[in-house]
Protein backbone atom coordinates (compact mmCIF):
# COMPACT_ATOMS: atom_id res chain seq x y z
CA UNK A 1 0.00 0.00 0.00
CA UNK A 2 1.55 3.38 -0.80
CA UNK A 3 0.58 6.10 1.81
CA UNK A 4 1.08 9.08 -0.41
CA UNK A 5 1.18 8.10 -3.91
CA UNK A 6 1.38 11.93 -5.48
CA UNK A 7 4.64 12.13 -3.89
CA UNK A 8 5.95 8.87 -3.61
CA UNK A 9 5.03 7.24 -7.18
CA UNK A 10 5.31 11.37 -8.84
CA UNK A 11 7.23 11.55 -12.40
CA UNK A 12 11.14 12.27 -12.60
CA UNK A 13 10.46 15.58 -14.22
CA UNK A 14 7.37 16.90 -11.87
CA UNK A 15 9.55 15.46 -8.91
CA UNK A 16 12.93 17.40 -9.98
CA UNK A 17 10.44 20.80 -10.24
CA UNK A 18 9.20 20.22 -6.99
CA UNK A 19 12.94 19.78 -5.57
CA UNK A 20 13.91 22.33 -7.28
CA UNK A 21 11.82 25.06 -6.05
CA UNK A 22 11.69 23.85 -2.36
CA UNK A 23 15.63 24.03 -2.27
CA UNK A 24 15.03 27.82 -3.92
CA UNK A 25 13.14 28.09 -0.84
CA UNK A 26 14.86 26.63 1.68
CA UNK A 27 18.45 28.74 0.64
CA UNK A 28 16.56 31.78 0.72
CA UNK A 29 15.21 31.35 4.36
CA UNK A 30 18.30 30.18 5.84
CA UNK A 31 20.41 33.07 3.59
CA UNK A 32 18.01 35.61 6.05
CA UNK A 33 17.48 34.29 9.00
CA UNK A 34 20.14 32.10 9.99
CA UNK A 35 24.07 34.23 10.41
CA UNK A 36 25.88 30.52 10.81
CA UNK A 37 24.50 29.60 6.75
CA UNK A 38 24.38 33.39 5.89
CA UNK A 39 28.49 33.24 6.97
CA UNK A 40 28.93 29.48 5.27
CA UNK A 41 27.51 31.17 1.58
CA UNK A 42 29.48 33.75 1.64
CA UNK A 43 32.70 32.03 2.62
CA UNK A 44 32.16 29.99 -0.46
CA UNK A 45 30.70 32.93 -2.72
CA UNK A 46 26.83 31.70 -3.15
CA UNK A 47 23.77 33.71 -3.44
CA UNK A 48 20.22 32.14 -3.21
CA UNK A 49 19.92 33.94 -6.56
CA UNK A 50 22.80 31.39 -7.74
CA UNK A 51 20.18 28.41 -6.51
CA UNK A 52 17.86 27.89 -9.57
CA UNK A 53 17.77 24.30 -9.98
CA UNK A 54 18.25 21.44 -7.47
CA UNK A 55 21.29 20.47 -9.16
CA UNK A 56 22.96 23.44 -8.09
CA UNK A 57 22.89 22.23 -4.93
CA UNK A 58 26.60 20.89 -5.31
CA UNK A 59 27.64 25.17 -5.34
CA UNK A 60 26.46 24.95 -2.11
CA UNK A 61 28.69 23.69 1.50
CA UNK A 62 28.33 20.30 3.35
CA UNK A 63 27.67 20.47 6.57
CA UNK A 64 29.75 18.06 9.02
CA UNK A 65 29.26 16.37 12.29
CA UNK A 66 32.10 18.56 13.96
CA UNK A 67 29.81 21.74 12.33
CA UNK A 68 26.96 19.91 15.13
CA UNK A 69 29.59 20.61 17.81
CA UNK A 70 29.64 24.14 16.76
CA UNK A 71 25.87 25.08 16.75
CA UNK A 72 25.13 23.36 19.96
CA UNK A 73 22.24 23.86 21.01
CA UNK A 74 20.19 26.06 18.63
CA UNK A 75 22.24 28.10 16.27
CA UNK A 76 21.11 26.63 13.58
CA UNK A 77 17.24 27.68 14.90
CA UNK A 78 15.20 29.13 11.44
CA UNK A 79 12.24 29.98 13.40
CA UNK A 80 11.78 32.08 16.75
CA UNK A 81 12.18 29.64 19.48
CA UNK A 82 7.83 29.98 19.99
CA UNK A 83 7.35 28.57 17.07
CA UNK A 84 9.59 25.18 18.20
CA UNK A 85 6.96 22.50 20.13
CA UNK A 86 9.34 19.41 20.75
CA UNK A 87 13.23 18.59 20.85
CA UNK A 88 14.60 15.55 20.63
CA UNK A 89 18.68 15.07 20.50
CA UNK A 90 21.49 12.38 19.77
CA UNK A 91 22.94 10.03 22.52
CA UNK A 92 25.58 12.49 22.17
CA UNK A 93 28.19 9.98 23.95
CA UNK A 94 31.17 11.67 21.46
CA UNK A 95 30.69 15.41 22.73
CA UNK A 96 28.04 17.56 22.37
CA UNK A 97 24.17 16.04 21.17
CA UNK A 98 23.19 16.60 17.87
CA UNK A 99 19.44 18.62 18.41
CA UNK A 100 16.64 18.68 16.11
CA UNK A 101 14.02 21.26 17.09
CA UNK A 102 10.83 20.66 15.44
CA UNK A 103 7.83 23.38 14.23
CA UNK A 104 4.70 22.10 14.64
CA UNK A 105 4.38 22.00 10.52
CA UNK A 106 7.72 19.64 11.08
CA UNK A 107 5.91 17.17 13.60
CA UNK A 108 3.80 16.83 10.63
CA UNK A 109 6.05 16.18 8.14
CA UNK A 110 7.71 13.47 10.20
CA UNK A 111 4.42 11.71 10.77
CA UNK A 112 3.89 12.04 7.21
CA UNK A 113 7.44 10.27 6.42
CA UNK A 114 6.59 7.87 9.20
CA UNK A 115 3.15 6.94 7.63
CA UNK A 116 5.05 5.79 4.47
CA UNK A 117 7.01 4.02 5.85
CA UNK A 118 4.40 1.91 7.91
CA UNK A 119 2.64 1.95 4.80
CA UNK A 120 5.28 -0.14 3.40
CA UNK A 121 4.81 -2.98 5.62
CA UNK A 122 0.36 -1.99 4.74
CA UNK A 123 -0.04 -0.68 8.01
CA UNK A 124 -3.89 0.25 7.94
CA UNK A 125 -6.12 1.76 10.64
CA UNK A 126 -6.69 -2.07 11.60
CA UNK A 127 -3.21 -2.71 12.30
CA UNK A 128 -2.29 -2.89 15.82
CA UNK A 129 1.44 -1.39 16.14
CA UNK A 130 3.59 -2.57 19.34
CA UNK A 131 5.98 0.15 19.78
CA UNK A 132 8.95 -1.26 21.06
CA UNK A 133 11.54 1.54 20.20
CA UNK A 134 12.27 4.48 23.34
CA UNK A 135 10.72 7.20 24.03
CA UNK A 136 12.31 10.05 25.39
CA UNK A 137 14.81 12.47 23.71
CA UNK A 138 15.54 9.29 21.43
CA UNK A 139 13.91 9.81 18.08
CA UNK A 140 12.81 6.10 17.61
CA UNK A 141 9.85 5.58 19.85
CA UNK A 142 8.18 9.07 18.87
CA UNK A 143 8.42 8.54 15.26
CA UNK A 144 6.58 5.51 14.81
CA UNK A 145 4.06 6.94 17.33
CA UNK A 146 2.96 9.97 14.88
CA UNK A 147 2.89 8.12 11.90
CA UNK A 148 0.61 5.11 13.22
CA UNK A 149 -1.07 7.89 15.01
CA UNK A 150 -1.47 9.79 11.28
CA UNK A 151 -2.73 6.34 9.95
CA UNK A 152 -5.26 5.60 12.52
CA UNK A 153 -4.00 2.82 13.34
CA UNK A 154 -4.29 1.46 17.16
CA UNK A 155 -0.85 2.29 18.59
CA UNK A 156 0.83 0.67 21.78
CA UNK A 157 3.73 3.07 23.26
CA UNK A 158 5.38 0.12 24.90
CA UNK A 159 8.81 1.67 24.67
CA UNK A 160 11.86 -0.83 25.44
CA UNK A 161 12.92 -3.13 27.88
CA UNK A 162 11.26 -5.52 30.51
CA UNK A 163 10.59 -8.59 27.97
CA UNK A 164 8.30 -10.46 29.79
CA UNK A 165 5.75 -7.81 29.78
CA UNK A 166 5.89 -7.09 26.59
CA UNK A 167 5.57 -10.56 25.42
CA UNK A 168 2.30 -10.61 27.39
CA UNK A 169 1.12 -7.28 25.67
CA UNK A 170 2.13 -8.55 22.10
CA UNK A 171 -0.11 -11.88 22.64
CA UNK A 172 -3.20 -10.00 24.65
CA UNK A 173 -3.59 -6.98 22.25
CA UNK A 174 -2.86 -9.22 18.98
CA UNK A 175 -0.58 -6.90 17.96
CA UNK A 176 0.43 -6.66 13.94
CA UNK A 177 3.35 -4.73 13.29
CA UNK A 178 5.92 -4.68 15.63
CA UNK A 179 8.60 -2.26 15.64
CA UNK A 180 12.28 -2.30 17.50
CA UNK A 181 15.54 -2.69 16.64
CA UNK A 182 16.74 -6.08 14.96
CA UNK A 183 18.38 -7.22 17.75
CA UNK A 184 15.44 -6.80 20.47
CA UNK A 185 13.18 -8.56 17.38
CA UNK A 186 15.30 -11.51 18.28
CA UNK A 187 15.94 -11.41 22.35
CA UNK A 188 11.90 -11.22 22.31
CA UNK A 189 12.08 -14.74 19.93
CA UNK A 190 13.90 -16.08 22.31
CA UNK A 191 12.40 -15.21 25.36
CA UNK A 192 8.83 -16.18 23.95
CA UNK A 193 10.63 -19.47 23.05
CA UNK A 194 11.65 -19.86 27.00
CA UNK A 195 8.32 -18.95 28.11
CA UNK A 196 6.22 -21.35 25.51
CA UNK A 197 5.41 -18.52 23.49
CA UNK A 198 5.13 -19.44 20.12
CA UNK A 199 5.27 -16.94 17.50
CA UNK A 200 3.09 -18.45 14.59
CA UNK A 201 0.15 -18.43 17.10
CA UNK A 202 0.15 -14.66 16.47
CA UNK A 203 -1.11 -12.10 14.33
CA UNK A 204 1.96 -10.46 13.45
CA UNK A 205 2.61 -9.83 10.15
CA UNK A 206 5.56 -7.29 9.37
CA UNK A 207 8.35 -5.22 11.47
CA UNK A 208 10.21 -2.36 11.17
CA UNK A 209 13.80 -2.55 11.96
CA UNK A 210 16.01 -0.37 12.11
CA UNK A 211 18.79 2.39 14.72
CA UNK A 212 21.64 -0.20 14.30
CA UNK A 213 23.05 -2.18 11.76
CA UNK A 214 22.06 -5.89 10.48
CA UNK A 215 22.25 -7.45 7.37
CA UNK A 216 21.19 -10.17 5.09
CA UNK A 217 21.30 -13.18 7.40
CA UNK A 218 19.65 -11.31 10.14
CA UNK A 219 16.50 -10.68 8.31
CA UNK A 220 16.23 -14.40 7.34
CA UNK A 221 16.84 -15.46 11.47
CA UNK A 222 14.32 -12.81 12.17
CA UNK A 223 11.68 -13.91 9.68
CA UNK A 224 11.92 -17.31 10.15
CA UNK A 225 11.99 -17.01 14.21
CA UNK A 226 9.01 -14.37 14.28
CA UNK A 227 6.94 -15.31 11.57
CA UNK A 228 6.81 -11.61 10.04
CA UNK A 229 8.34 -10.19 6.45
CA UNK A 230 11.02 -8.23 8.48
CA UNK A 231 11.66 -4.53 6.34
CA UNK A 232 14.80 -2.16 7.04
CA UNK A 233 14.00 1.77 7.91
CA UNK A 234 16.49 4.15 8.38
CA UNK A 235 16.78 7.61 9.81
CA UNK A 236 18.87 10.25 11.61
CA UNK A 237 18.33 12.47 14.51
CA UNK A 238 20.02 15.17 12.46
CA UNK A 239 17.51 14.83 9.25
CA UNK A 240 14.18 14.00 11.72
CA UNK A 241 14.58 10.72 12.94
CA UNK A 242 13.38 7.63 11.50
CA UNK A 243 11.09 7.79 8.25
CA UNK A 244 14.21 9.11 5.71
CA UNK A 245 14.09 6.26 3.78
CA UNK A 246 12.40 2.62 3.79
CA UNK A 247 12.08 -0.81 2.38
CA UNK A 248 9.16 -1.74 0.27
CA UNK A 249 7.79 -5.62 0.62
CA UNK A 250 10.30 -5.80 -2.65
CA UNK A 251 13.29 -5.69 -0.07
CA UNK A 252 15.35 -4.15 -2.66
CA UNK A 253 16.69 -0.94 -1.23
CA UNK A 254 15.02 1.68 1.09
CA UNK A 255 13.10 4.25 -0.62
CA UNK A 256 13.90 7.78 0.23
CA UNK A 257 11.10 10.29 0.85
CA UNK A 258 12.88 12.88 -1.87
CA UNK A 259 10.07 15.10 -1.85
CA UNK A 260 11.63 16.05 1.80
CA UNK A 261 14.80 14.74 2.08
CA UNK A 262 16.99 15.35 -1.05
CA UNK A 263 20.04 12.85 -1.47
CA UNK A 264 23.05 12.43 -2.61
CA UNK A 265 26.11 10.13 -2.95
CA UNK A 266 29.80 11.84 -2.69
CA UNK A 267 32.96 10.39 -2.70
CA UNK A 268 34.40 11.32 0.99
CA UNK A 269 37.87 12.35 0.30
CA UNK A 270 37.01 14.74 -2.98
CA UNK A 271 33.53 15.81 -1.86
CA UNK A 272 32.62 15.66 -5.68
CA UNK A 273 29.16 14.15 -6.28
CA UNK A 274 28.94 10.55 -7.61
CA UNK A 275 26.77 9.05 -10.45
CA UNK A 276 24.02 6.62 -9.60
CA UNK A 277 25.12 3.03 -8.55
CA UNK A 278 28.87 4.70 -6.97
CA UNK A 279 28.99 3.60 -3.32
CA UNK A 280 30.35 6.85 -1.46
CA UNK A 281 28.90 9.01 1.41
CA UNK A 282 25.40 9.36 1.41
CA UNK A 283 24.22 13.50 2.06
CA UNK A 284 20.82 14.94 3.11
CA UNK A 285 19.30 17.89 2.91
CA UNK A 286 16.31 19.01 4.65
CA UNK A 287 13.67 20.66 1.95
CA UNK A 288 10.80 21.15 4.10
CA UNK A 289 11.49 21.63 7.63
CA UNK A 290 11.40 24.72 9.64
CA UNK A 291 13.09 24.76 12.62
CA UNK A 292 16.43 23.48 12.57
CA UNK A 293 16.93 22.82 8.23
CA UNK A 294 20.20 20.88 7.03
CA UNK A 295 21.85 21.85 3.94
CA UNK A 296 23.93 19.04 2.75
CA UNK A 297 25.33 16.91 5.64
CA UNK A 298 27.32 14.76 5.30
CA UNK A 299 25.99 11.28 7.52
CA UNK A 300 29.21 9.71 7.42
CA UNK A 301 27.00 6.31 6.28
CA UNK A 302 27.41 4.40 3.00
CA UNK A 303 25.52 3.60 0.25
CA UNK A 304 24.87 3.87 -3.24
CA UNK A 305 21.28 5.12 -5.04
CA UNK A 306 19.30 3.12 -7.27
CA UNK A 307 16.87 5.37 -9.74
CA UNK A 308 15.23 1.85 -11.45
CA UNK A 309 12.10 1.29 -11.75
CA UNK A 310 10.81 -1.25 -8.09
CA UNK A 311 7.52 -3.25 -8.82
CA UNK A 312 5.90 -1.67 -5.74
CA UNK A 313 5.52 1.14 -8.23
CA UNK A 314 6.89 3.63 -5.87
CA UNK A 315 9.46 6.13 -8.36
CA UNK A 316 11.18 7.28 -5.32
CA UNK A 317 14.88 6.47 -5.41
CA UNK A 318 15.94 3.49 -3.58
CA UNK A 319 19.25 3.71 -1.22
CA UNK A 320 21.32 0.16 -0.66
CA UNK A 321 20.89 -1.03 3.06
CA UNK A 322 24.15 0.47 4.72
CA UNK A 323 27.24 -0.54 3.24
CA UNK A 324 29.23 0.89 6.83
CA UNK A 325 30.69 4.57 7.83
CA UNK A 326 33.25 6.52 6.73
CA UNK A 327 34.80 7.13 9.96
CA UNK A 328 35.80 3.94 12.74
CA UNK A 329 32.53 4.38 14.82
CA UNK A 330 31.53 1.46 16.53
CA UNK A 331 27.54 0.82 17.69
CA UNK A 332 28.07 -0.83 20.58
CA UNK A 333 24.17 -1.60 22.21
CA UNK A 334 23.60 1.37 20.74
CA UNK A 335 25.74 3.63 22.32
CA UNK A 336 28.38 5.18 19.64
CA UNK A 337 32.39 4.65 20.77
CA UNK A 338 35.56 5.60 18.57
CA UNK A 339 38.71 4.00 19.14
CA UNK A 340 40.51 6.87 19.39
CA UNK A 341 38.15 7.52 22.84
CA UNK A 342 39.49 4.00 24.34
CA UNK A 343 42.88 4.89 22.91
CA UNK A 344 42.50 8.34 25.31
CA UNK A 345 41.80 6.38 28.00
CA UNK A 346 44.46 3.43 27.96
CA UNK A 347 47.11 6.29 27.42
CA UNK A 348 46.42 7.24 30.87
CA UNK A 349 47.12 3.86 32.51
CA UNK A 350 50.64 3.19 33.42
CA UNK A 351 52.30 0.08 32.33
CA UNK A 352 50.47 -0.41 29.30
CA UNK A 353 51.74 0.29 25.86
CA UNK A 354 49.85 2.33 22.93
CA UNK A 355 49.23 -1.17 21.48
CA UNK A 356 45.32 -2.35 21.54
CA UNK A 357 43.18 -3.75 19.40
CA UNK A 358 39.34 -3.98 19.50
CA UNK A 359 37.66 -7.21 19.18
CA UNK A 360 33.67 -6.66 18.67
CA UNK A 361 31.62 -10.06 18.82
CA UNK A 362 27.83 -10.55 18.43
CA UNK A 363 26.83 -13.04 21.31
CA UNK A 364 23.39 -14.17 22.60
CA UNK A 365 22.09 -11.45 20.36
CA UNK A 366 24.02 -8.71 22.18
CA UNK A 367 27.47 -7.09 21.09
CA UNK A 368 30.59 -7.13 23.29
CA UNK A 369 33.62 -5.40 23.03
CA UNK A 370 36.83 -6.84 24.35
CA UNK A 371 40.13 -4.26 24.32
CA UNK A 372 43.14 -6.27 24.00
CA UNK A 373 46.40 -4.23 25.74
CA UNK A 374 49.78 -4.93 25.37
CA UNK A 375 51.41 -4.43 28.73
CA UNK A 376 55.04 -3.66 29.52
CA UNK A 377 57.72 -5.65 30.18
CA UNK A 378 57.46 -4.83 34.03
CA UNK A 379 53.58 -5.76 34.32
CA UNK A 380 54.58 -8.89 32.62
CA UNK A 381 56.29 -10.36 35.11
CA UNK A 382 53.64 -9.60 37.99
CA UNK A 383 51.82 -12.49 39.41
CA UNK A 384 48.45 -13.39 37.66
CA UNK A 385 46.15 -12.15 40.28
CA UNK A 386 47.42 -8.72 39.91
CA UNK A 387 47.49 -8.47 36.01
CA UNK A 388 43.53 -9.51 37.08
CA UNK A 389 43.69 -6.83 39.02
CA UNK A 390 44.52 -4.08 36.37
CA UNK A 391 42.15 -5.88 33.89
CA UNK A 392 39.40 -4.73 36.02
CA UNK A 393 40.98 -1.07 36.92
CA UNK A 394 41.34 -0.61 33.20
CA UNK A 395 37.59 -1.60 32.61
CA UNK A 396 36.63 0.51 35.12
CA UNK A 397 38.39 3.53 33.76
CA UNK A 398 36.98 2.52 30.28
CA UNK A 399 33.27 2.37 31.83
CA UNK A 400 33.46 5.63 33.59
CA UNK A 401 34.74 7.36 30.33
CA UNK A 402 32.47 5.37 27.88
CA UNK A 403 29.28 4.36 29.94
CA UNK A 404 30.13 0.97 28.29
CA UNK A 405 30.99 -2.54 29.91
CA UNK A 406 34.33 -4.54 28.14
CA UNK A 407 36.31 -7.25 28.74
CA UNK A 408 39.79 -6.40 29.14
CA UNK A 409 42.48 -8.27 28.32
CA UNK A 410 46.04 -7.61 29.18
CA UNK A 411 48.27 -9.15 26.50
CA UNK A 412 52.08 -9.88 26.20
CA UNK A 413 54.42 -7.05 25.28
CA UNK A 414 55.20 -6.75 20.94
CA UNK A 415 52.14 -9.63 20.54
CA UNK A 416 49.34 -7.92 18.91
CA UNK A 417 50.32 -7.35 15.07
CA UNK A 418 52.12 -4.40 14.03
CA UNK A 419 51.28 -2.32 10.82
CA UNK A 420 53.23 -0.27 8.40
CA UNK A 421 50.29 1.72 7.56
CA UNK A 422 47.36 2.79 9.36
CA UNK A 423 46.83 0.28 12.61
CA UNK A 424 43.89 -1.86 12.50
CA UNK A 425 42.60 -1.08 16.02
CA UNK A 426 38.81 -2.71 14.77
CA UNK A 427 38.33 -6.05 14.85
CA UNK A 428 34.47 -6.81 14.01
CA UNK A 429 33.59 -10.43 14.18
CA UNK A 430 29.59 -9.50 14.03
CA UNK A 431 27.34 -11.32 11.61
CA UNK A 432 24.91 -8.69 10.31
ZN1 LIG B 1 9.62 -0.39 -3.87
Amino acid sequence: MIWNAHYEAMGRAELERLQSERLGELVDRLYRRVAYYRQRLDSQGVKPADINHIRDIAKLPFLTKDDMREVYPLKLLAVELADIVEVHTSSGTTGKPVVDAYTQKDIGIWAESMARTLAMGDTARSDVVHNAYGYGLFTGGLGVHYGARLIGALVIPISGGNTARQLAILRDFQATVLTCTPSYSLYLAEAAREQGLDFSTLPLRVGLFGAEPWGEGMRREIEAKLKVQALDIYGLTEIIGPGVASECEAQDGLHICEDLFYPEVIDPQSGEVLPDGSKGELVLTTLTKEGTPMLRYRTRDITYLDRSPCRCGRTAVRMHRLLGRTDDMLIIRGVNVFPSQIEEVLLKIEGIEPHYQLVVEREERLDSLEVQVEMNERLFSDEIKQLERSERRIAEALFAALGIQTRVKLVEPKSIPRSEGKAKRVVDKRQI
